[in-house]
């Protein structure tokens, strides 16, 4: 088979599992928040890759960090180190409540690492009563057969078979129902400061203090699962940073690597001691192309310039939303943080953020889902003002688009 066969979207049905359901397009390259199909169409992207690509397309700093590290070395396994996951892990410490970092390739990975290490944790320190892993209703947390029983909807863990037990979900954003749940049995609680493929919806302050103290009281871990809103997205380097509550362990991967595939799960030096040598592994985790790029995205990204900029760029999402609501009225509320938004769509248009996804796409606009009862907005962390301007024209005109049906 020579490269220059034909590539169709026709192609995706051959020759790919049909687990997913592509765009009929296919991009071709990028250039920070454009992208061009094999047709030479421009889009305004305002989807990331679903919040992956913090810097856009093809940004500078990333690019040279990769293309260096390709020069020198690709990969060793963990039977060596190597210099870019060291300065990569020691960044993220001096950055964070964490005293130390374990890489791995996805955000599930490194959930499944947190999980795996919250049950090691309390089985040493506990005893084997102390198993019950409490998550909430909504949430997401990867597509391993674990993480996904964690994770809030059933829908995604069913029909595989037997899932791991103990296992419990609360209901988001209400402390009694936790409350009801949570035993000196718990070994930890996972949540999203901000829950991301749930519906963009924001924990509130009271809810996330009130489940760091009942953690306390029971002697459970706090995991907060940061793979969607961390490295920047919420206008902090992690969500965690905007509330007066530290996790315990912290998980991130998506906008971690800017688009270059990278997992990391952060904790403290105590907890960390349970992960003992042979405990838990990965081939690829922490190989020098994932870091030196995680490396460079959180040396731009993690400045004053960049994260204020994320809080102007949302309010001006935020207006911009306003106004074409103010048009059409097909919003009941426009929530998230930072460059994490979603606008729900009202009673009139529920069920309908699909529409939404392919009008834009037909105006030449990348905007993601959040159930169907959402539009999402992840665009990159560095998006020029206007490309803002251009995508919500745009956005305006796909709106208009599903009013007039
Ligand atoms: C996307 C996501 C994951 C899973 O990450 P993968 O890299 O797809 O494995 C886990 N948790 C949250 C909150 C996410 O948004």
């Amino acid at each position: 088979m020579s490269a220059a066969l034909p590539v169709t979207r026709a192609l995706f049905d051959e020759v790919m599992v049909p687990n997913y359901a592509p765009a009929p397009i296919i991009p071709v390259r990028g250039q920070g928040s454009r992208v061009w199909d094999q047709d030479d169409r421009e889009y305004v992207d305002f989807a990331g890759g679903i919040a992956v690509s913090s810097l856009g397309h093809c940004h500078p700093a990333l690019v040279n960090a990769l293309t260096e590290q390709a020069g020198k070395l690709w990969h060793l396994s963990n039977v060596m180190t190597n210099e870019p996951a060291l300065r990569l892990a020691k960044q993220l410490v001096d950055n964070t409540f964490a005293d130390k970092v374990y890489f791995a390739n996805s955000g599930a990975e490194a959930n499944e690492a947190a999980l795996k290490l919250a049950r090691r944790w309390a089985l040493e320190k506990f005893g084997e009563h102390k198993q019950d892993i409490i998550s909430f209703g909504k949430s997401f947390h990867g597509r391993t057969f674990f993480t996904v029983t964690v994770g809030g909807q059933a829908a995604y863990s069913d029909g595989f078979g037997p899932k791991p037990a103990a296992v419990l979900h609360a209901e988001f954003n209400n402390l009694d129902s936790l409350k009801a749940l949570i035993s000196d049995n718990t070994c930890a609680v996972i949540m999203e400061p901000v829950q991301g493929e749930g519906g963009i919806i924001p924990a509130t302050a009271e809810f996330i203090q009130g489940v760091r103290e009942l953690c306390n009281q029971h002697n459970a871990l706090l995991i907060f699962d940061e793979v969607q809103t961390g490295v920047g997205r919420s206008g902090k380097l992690y969500a965690y940073m905007h509330t007066p509550v530290v996790p315990d362990i912290l998980t991130s991967a998506k906008s971690l690597g800017g688009g270059f595939p990278i997992g990391a799960m952060l904790t403290t030096t105590e907890i960390a001691s349970h992960l003992k040598v042979g405990t838990h592994g990965s081939t690829y985790g922490g190989n020098p192309l994932g870091c030196a790029v995680a490396y460079a995205a959180i040396d731009t990204i993690n400045q004053p310039a960049v994260l204020d900029g994320v809080l102007a760029k949302e309010a001006l999402f935020r207006a911009e939303l306003e106004k074409i609501n103010a048009k059409y009225h097909v919003f009941s509320a426009v929530r998230g943080q930072g460059l994490l938004l979603g606008a729900a769509l009202n009673e009139q248009y529920k069920g309908r953020s699909r529409d939404f996804l392919l009008a834009a796409a037909a105006e030449g606009l990348f905007v993601l889902m959040a159930g169907y009862d959402v539009v999402r907005f992840a665009p990159s962390l560095v998006i020029p003002d206007a490309d803002i301007i251009e995508g919500m024209a745009r956005f305006d005109r796909a709106v208009a688009k599903v009013v007039q049906g």
